[in-house]
């Protein structure tokens, strides 16, 4: 029988992933059928980056029991609405566009997009389809100030602290969930006669049994990369980012205004992230080895700080390197792989936290009870995980892709035709002719919705044809009525939201928000 999970590592991904099973399993409670116990080493740091989130996270924050605001206050957390993408499309002092959370104004029923072309092209899409661009230019909150926890009237995912959020869940599971907590530098495996893992070699001398183990180590690997070998795929011929360097910078007034977007500027060979919590930014630069200098890198980084109002010489500065991709397999005899231990492509859209969010909430409703039933859940799993890595590594390269950019090696290579994704290509050349709806043609496993895509595609300036489907009359007038609804959503809903700051500051004195 499986009764006996064994987590290694203490990052996001491992108190994520022990939450979330714990949780469903009621593993803090007498008779809990499963127990879990998170290992992790008192010297291998976690990474400590990885500030931006999706929507789901409420959703898993909940699973977990925990309250919105809580989580708010011990994880110095703003509420994230989306991207705003500077730079990217020409590089013009006024190129930008949103991809922001909520769907445009009636998705499910009719796609806005080729009306929006014929007529509304003076307005930028994610403007004339919704109101979440302008809430975030207006430096608004996603909800009013006696919103429920969780309630919002704009989808919202959170900026957070990532050493915060780690410490944070960690005592949530412990105390609230019954997560059993060791701390032990894993040396070793033992093995069974049959592959599976019987148990982990601690430096002390401890062994810690296990039915399974689920290798959250980070980018160590343990178990997935250095026990069981698993190839580790690079996917740095399409996504060539490879190098981060990041800095926490205080705002010039305690009060300044904070964004609710992950703006992400574009430069030379990269982009900057910049991310606005209650007292800080987070801001680093992520670029190509290939088409830069770490020097160059370091000097965009600090140039851009300096346009924040700070002195870039008064900071430290962290480098990281890493190579994006994902192992080929996640799932391999009685040992499962998550986060930065299956993979990791680069910051942009943070599809990183969202992968740990999807596998967790996988292992945890397929579980099976018998290790008869581990071997097709493990094949389910793995053609899942592997689906929704090819699909990431397709957004993400479709952000370099649509770029008109010309100035630099950089963005030039990123058209290169060898570099793009076949089935990248494939996808533009559809929807070329038609726009990307909810029609079923993507799969339900696919991390982004449709929705997403024409963010994109037409922030971008991509063109779509004429499509049948959006021609046929009643469906222009529905498009219409959607387009005249967003407008007077955006005239009537901005004002009525609190400031984004507001709010935070709010929740973070416990004030207004119940739950
Ligand atoms: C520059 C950058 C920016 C990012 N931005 C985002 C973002 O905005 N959004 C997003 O979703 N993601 C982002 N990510 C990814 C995100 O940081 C990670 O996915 C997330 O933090 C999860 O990391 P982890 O838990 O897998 O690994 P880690 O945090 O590295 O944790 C590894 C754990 O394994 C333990 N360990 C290691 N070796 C041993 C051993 N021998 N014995 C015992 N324990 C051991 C360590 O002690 C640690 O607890 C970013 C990543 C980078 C590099």
């Amino acid at each position: 029988m499986i009764r006996s999970i064994v987590v290694v590592g203490g990052g996001a991904a491992g108190w994520i992933t022990a939450g979330l099973i714990a949780a469903r399993y009621r593993c803090g409670e007498p008779g809990a059928p499963i127990s879990v116990t998170l290992v992790e080493s008192p010297t291998v740091g976690i990474i400590g980056v990885g500030e931006g989130t999706w929507p789901t996270m409420g959703q898993t924050l909940r699973q977990m029991g925990i309250a919105e605001g809580d989580f708010i206050r011990a994880c110095d957390a703003t509420f994230k609405q989306g991207s705003k993408f500077i730079g990217w499309v020409t590089g013009a002092p006024d190129d930008a566009y949103y991809h922001p959370f909520s769907l445009p104004q009636g998705f499910d029923e009719v796609s806005l997009a080729a009306r929006w072309q014929e007529k509304h092209r003076d307005i930028p899409f994610a403007k004339a389809v919704g109101i979440q661009a302008a809430l975030c230019d207006a430096k608004r909150a996603p909800k009013p100030m006696d919103a429920a926890d969780y309630a919002s009237v704009e989808n919202h995912g959170y900026h957070l602290d990532a050493g915060k959020f780690a410490a944070f869940l960690a005592d949530h599971c412990i105390r609230r969930l019954g997560v059993r907590h060791q701390l032990a530098d894993i040396v070793g495996v033992k093995a069974h006669e049959n592959g599976d893992i019987a148990s982990l070699a601690c430096a002390d001398g401890r062994e810690i049994p296990g039915d399974l183990f689920i290798d959250c180590s980070g980018t160590a690997a343990l178990l997935i990369g250095k026990h069981y070998k698993v190839p580790f795929i690079s996917r740095k011929d399409t996504l060539f980012i490879d190098r981060a360097i990041a800095a926490q910078v205080l705002y010039p007034q305690p009060d300044t205004e904070i964004e609710s977007a992950t703006l992400s500027t574009a430069t030379e060979a990269g982009w900057i992230w910049d991310i606005g919590l209650p007292t800080r930014r987070g801001v680093g630069h992520v670029y190509s080895s290939a088409h830069t200098t770490p020097d160059a890198a370091k000097a965009a980084l600090a140039a851009h700080i300096a346009r924040l109002g700070t002195d870039p010489a008064s900071l430290q500065f962290r480098e990281l390197a890493f190579e994006p991709g994902h192992r080929e397999t996640f799932w391999v005899q009685n040992c499962v792989a998550v986060g930065m231990a299956a993979g990791f492509l680069e910051p942009l859209e943070a599809s990183a936290l969202v992968m740990v969010e999807l596998a967790a909430a996988m292992i945890a409703r397929h579980l099976p009870a018998a290790r008869e039933g581990m071997d097709t859940v493990a094949r389910n799993f793995n053609s899942i995980c592997r689906f929704r890595w090819d699909r990431i590594v397709d957004f993400l390269k479709l952000h370099y892709v649509l770029s008109q950019r010309d100035d630099s090696a950089f963005w030039r290579d990123n058209r290169r035709a060898e570099s793009i994704p076949e089935s990248l290509t494939d996808l533009l050349t559809l929807w070329r002719h038609q726009p990307p709806v909810n029609n079923g043609f993507l799969s339900p496993y696919d991390p982004f919705p449709a929705s997403s895509y024409q963010f994109v595609l037409y922030g971008m300036g991509f063109e779509t044809l004429p499509c049948h489907l959006e021609q046929v009359p009643e469906r222009v007038a529905l498009a219409d009525m959607h387009l005249q609804k967003a407008r007077e959503r955006n005239a009537r809903i901005p004002g009525l939201l609190p400031g984004h700051r507001t709010l935070i500051e709010a929740v973070r004195q416990r004030m207004h928000i119940k739950g």
